[in-house]
């Protein structure tokens, strides 16, 4: 084995220099030994290892300060520039944090790294639609509108120019990764070039501007079946966001919501609608004309109607989503008791009462401030 040589010296800084120094001395010797940079030079990537395995172990506080006191002995049978790891979690862990580090200032600007480009399937969207009540118990058809986000075509998502295709990636060959020898380790790393996309974009895409995908305002129709009801969500598969590099478009997703109609309360697949009557109707019985949600109709108040009863339009409900069935359209009865009557009114149903034998004589008016007890009462006349 030859000598091995000092780390220090390596690095080119003085015995006492400062973390950051050392940092930066690396840095340099990377930068400037990169294989990237070196293609082929046997002696190249032998100086980026042998500077990649010093600073290993100087940017350790501990290993550091075992180095200066036992030299290589400290770390045994050591790899590139004298480290010698028990653990390959040792490394792995360290090396982390040295390429995300240097290059992650130097050569990737700061952004983490970024995944290989594969198919992807694009994100699914929600869009919320209101309808009147008339259209989720018809069926209706809407445009909807919303912003949506796609596949660039011209450059299929790429980012790069069409004339100018993307380049493999000189220093990971297009994987994406490198695989270092470190010793008797071998480690794959994101490849810092490329950022593990395995292809360079030279020159960006005038559409995306390099981005891959662009805005996009889409316009719809979406067909609304009968019987939908609030929150009933309808799936319109491919309509989402589109794909990303070939992969699927995601859905789009509209929820309904139904605007509330003054006319009538939704019970299930019912509709309950309210009628108002006079007593004379409602005693007498009569025909009443009453708004549904397709026009005016008729319907028949018995006689002898009381206040609060259902009366039923059949068949003029909401249909079933399903398609077998549908509910009914009822009408609240409720029943107007004049507050005042006119003097014909008045005379003829007290000679009514007076037929039946109904006490219809009324109690004269308290004075203000009076006891319970106490009444004073008015003679009728
Ligand atoms: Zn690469
Ligand atoms: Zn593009």
């Amino acid at each position: 084995m030859s000598q091995q040589k000092d780390l220090y010296e390596i690095l080119g800084v003085p015995r006492n220099a400062e973390p950051d120094v050392i940092k930066k001395a690396y840095r340099q010797l990377a930068m400037k030994f990169h294989p990237d940079k070196n293609p082929g030079n046997k002696e190249a990537e032998n100086k980026f290892k042998e500077a990649a395995g010093a600073y290993e172990i100087l940017s350790n506080a501990e290993k550091r300060a075992k180095y200066d006191r036992f030299g290589h002995a400290a770390f045994g049978q050591g790899a590139g520039g004298g480290a010698g790891f028990q653990d390959i979690n040792d490394i792995f862990s360290s090396f982390g944090d040295i390429f995300g580090d240097i290059f992650g200032e130097s050569m990737m600007g700061g952004r983490s790294r970024g995944g290989r480009r594969r198919p992807a399937r694009g994100a699914d969207l929600r869009y919320m639609l209101d309808i009147d009540l008339k259209d989720a118990v018809d069926g209706c058809e809407n445009e909807v509108k919303f912003d949506s986000e796609d596949n660039c075509e011209p450059c299929n998502g790429s980012g790069g120019d069409p004339k100018h295709p993307p380049q493999p990636c000189s220093t990971c060959r297009g994987s994406g990764q490198i695989v270092r020898a470190q010793g008797f380790f071998s480690m794959a790393t994101t490849c810092p070039t490329c950022r593990g996309e395995g292809q360079i974009v030279t020159h960006p895409c005038k559409s995306c501007h390099g981005k891959g995908r662009i805005h996009a305002k889409r316009k719809i129709k979406v067909k609304v079946p009968p019987g939908v009801d609030n929150g009933t969500r309808l799936r319109l598969t491919g309509e989402g966001e589109g794909g990303f590099y070939g992969g699927p478009a995601g859905d789009l997703y509209v929820e309904i919501r139904i605007k509330e109609d003054r006319r009538f309360e939704r019970r299930e697949n019912d509709l309950i609608g309210r009628v108002e009557v006079s007593y004379l109707q409602a005693i007498l019985g009569a025909e009443i004309e009453v708004e549904t949600l397709k026009g005016r109709e008729f319907i028949e108040i018995p006689a002898g109607t009381q206040p609060g009863a259902m009366i039923k339009l059949g068949g003029k409900g909401v249909p079933s989503l399903r398609g077998y069935a549908r509910g009914d359209m009822y009408f609240e009865v409720k029943v107007q008791i004049p507050k005042k009557l006119s003097k014909r009114e008045e005379e003829s149903l007290r000679e009514m009462a007076e037929a039946t034998g109904e006490n219809v004589q009324r109690k004269a008016k308290a004075f203000f401030g009076s006891s319970k007890k106490k009444t004073n009462v008015e003679p009728e006349h």
